[in-house]
């Protein structure tokens, strides 16, 4: 009976998901490979059930702990700003949360790398990865500030988190990689793409965002 039920939810949700598909084409999102992968994953399963109905909103929601899953724009437009023509190998995330946005990055790289300061959060996230067979996931607890560098280089790293972006995190980025995400300026966040060649780093302002702030240390 709970198959029976979950294939009820998927299938309302693939409609809804197309809606919100064509709300972030409409917001200027472009790339196929983020459009399907923003229409494959059941972004409902990243909430806590009691607020699922409005997982297709495009709007940040709350996932305890007082952190938020990402608003749909935001993911794909972070998504969109590490792809280039090729698929990337490894792609690093700080800030898991719900695993929403990792599972987006999972569906456009080979490996996806995330890490989590909360543990509570993370063992959920984990959760989900595996109940939806996201098996290219790498989940660690831990202070992301220090990025991955057993792991590194990588192709992109994606910080989803507002704060002063650590410098191990260009360091730890492959030449020709592409780093995203929001800085924290006196005016407030703005999303930064970083793009590396060589020991030069090419910054680009995405504009005004507002996440929730990269701490320190875990929990
Ligand atoms: N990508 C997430 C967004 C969650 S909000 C999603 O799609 O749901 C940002 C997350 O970053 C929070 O869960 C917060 O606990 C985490 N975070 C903040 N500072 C961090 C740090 N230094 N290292 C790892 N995670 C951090």
């Amino acid at each position: 009976m709970a198959g029976i039920a979950h294939i009820g939810i998927g299938m309302t949700s693939a409609g809804t998901r197309q809606r919100l598909v064509r709300r972030l084409t409409e917001k200027g999102i472009s790339d196929p490979r983020v459009l399907e992968a923003i229409a494959d994953v059941p972004r409902h399963r990243f909430v806590d059930e009691a607020i699922s109905s409005r997982a297709y909103e495009d709007s940040a929601l709350p996932i305890g702990r007082g952190q938020t899953i990402s608003q749909p724009y935001v993911v794909a437009l972070m998504t969109e700003a590490i792809l280039s023509e090729g698929r990337p190998a490894k792609v690093l995330e700080i800030g898991t949360g719900s695993g929403y946005q990792a599972a987006v990055l999972a569906r456009v790289a080979d490996k996806v790398f995330t890490t989590e300061r909360i543990g509570e959060l993370l063992r959920t996230a984990r959760q989900r990865f595996h109940e939806l067979g996201l098996h290219n996931i790498y989940t660690r607890h831990a202070d992301g500030l220090g990025g991955w560098p057993s792991q590194a280089p990588f192709d992109a790293v994606v910080v989803t988190a507002g704060g002063r972006i650590p410098e191990a995190l260009y360091e730890q980025l492959a030449d020709g990689g592409v780093l995203v995400g929001p800085e924290e300026h006196s005016g407030g966040q703005q999303l930064i793409r970083v793009v590396r060649t060589g020991d030069d780093f090419q910054r680009e302002n995405l504009g005004a965002v507002s996440f929730v702030p990269l701490l320190e240390g875990l929990e």
